[in-house]
């Protein structure tokens, strides 16, 4: 299994096999870019179905933990962990233990955080072998809310102004008062999210896998329900990915009928060329790692020193971010999604002393 030549590698700094012979921990970490700071991302633990697998995942979810960071104008660089196991089966506490030990062993070129698979609880454990782990810090939040370390709320709150963001242009609305938001997936973000909609007097179609998870949003906040097949073609002004990657491809960016795409999904565009299409059909969309970074700003914040002012003040930024983003897109006449790649882009080369101009910005291949 080659690195070097792998379809995603792009000029990653360092890709590590971990193997633990006591606890039987198998993880692969790796780091893309340290340019603006030490690599910073989750650990994911997931039943790969092979160690190609594992990898493929790690190096895409890396480099893309290096453009959201210099989005958000934070001074870390991309990486990411995978534990290669059934979180259900096989975590154990000494298996976190030794992933902490792993995390060390970069010397804090790498910094860990939460991604699905693993927990708040699970980093405190890492947190025994390594200092270097974030998500972990009982402080007063952002929201003045006591914080676990959970990054969820700071996701939904960030999706959420640059939802508004994304309304004032699409719409020339400044209210989310009678807007309707197509919601897919009521998890850790989804719920958080539907809350605070609701609060500003959205009307919500929702959905997931989960029958209680839909209910209990239907319940509290008098939303609609519709199955997980309806919701990419249900009538609204924004359509919310909120579950899984690559949901718009070939087939759902013709059903569309939503004028925004906004949710806190990784990697919602299958392939570049569907960023293009709903440009093209008059869909804005708001590039999924410019208005998902909530949780990232919440977590690196923790590292410095968390102070919940200033994550608030980020959190607000990513609003203005995504503002910007839609501004040069209009102008320029290219995809937004492109745009959020040239200016994260952008951020790293000034870093390294070069910057590119706009016109830079053309199709790729898909
Ligand atoms: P989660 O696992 O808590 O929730 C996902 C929900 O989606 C689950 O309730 C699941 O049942 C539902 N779901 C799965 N497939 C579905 C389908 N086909 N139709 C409808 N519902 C479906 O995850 P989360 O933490 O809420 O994160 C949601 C998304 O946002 C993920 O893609 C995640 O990678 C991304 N994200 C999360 C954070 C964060 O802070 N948690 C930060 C950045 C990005």
């Amino acid at each position: 299994m080659s690195v070097f030549t792998h379809p995603e590698f792009h000029d990653h700094e360092q890709v590590v096999h971990w193997r633990d012979r006591e606890t039987g921990l198998q993880a692969i970490l790796a780091i893309h870019d340290t340019t603006l700071g030490p690599a910073l991302g989750g650990c994911r633990m997931c039943s790969y179905e092979s160690e190609a697998a594992a990898l493929d995942d790690v190096l895409r979810l890396s480099r893309a933990m290096t453009y959201k960071a210099a989005l958000a104008k934070l001074p870390f660089g991309g990486g990411k962990s995978v534990i290669l196991g059934d979180p259900r089966l096989d975590k154990t506490p000494e298996l976190m233990r030794a992933m902490g030990r792993a995390v060390e062993g970069l010397g804090g070129r790498y910094i860990v955080a939460e991604d699905s698979g693993t927990s708040a609880s699970d980093l405190r454990l890492m947190g025994v072998g390594t200092s270097h782990v974030v998500g972990v810090a009982e402080v007063m939040g952002w929201d003045g809310r006591l914080r676990d370390g959970d990054p969820s709320p700071a996701t939904a709150y960030g999706v959420f102004v640059g939802m508004r963001a994304a309304i004032r242009v699409r719409y020339g609305r400044d209210s989310f008062e009678g807007v309707r938001v197509a919601i897919q997936g009521l998890g850790n973000v989804g719920r958080h999210l539907a809350e605070l909609l609701a609060a500003a007097g959205a009307e919500l179609i929702v959905t997931d896998l989960w029958p209680e998870n839909v209910r209990m949003v239907v319940e509290r906040y008098g939303a609609r329900a519709v199955s997980s097949e309806q919701i990419v073609d249900t009538e609204a002004e924004i359509f919310a990915p909120c579950a899984l990657g690559a949901v718009i491809d070939d087939d759902t960016v013709a059903r569309l009928r939503a004028g925004v795409v906004a949710g806190s999904a990784n990697n919602q565009l299958a392939r570049d060329r569907h960023g293009d299409e709903l440009a093209r059909r008059g869909i804005l969309y708001a590039p999924d790692y410019a208005i998902n970074a909530g949780g990232l700003i919440d977590v690196a914040s923790e590292y410095a020193g968390y102070d919940p002012a200033l994550v608030r003040v980020r959190l607000d930024h990513i609003a203005d971010t995504l503002a910007r983003i839609f501004a040069i897109a209009a102008r320029e006449g290219v995809s937004t999604h492109r745009v959020a790649d040239h200016l994260a882009e952008q951020q790293i080369a000034h870093a390294r002393g070069r910057g590119q101009p706009m016109a830079a910005v053309g199709p790729r291949a898909a």
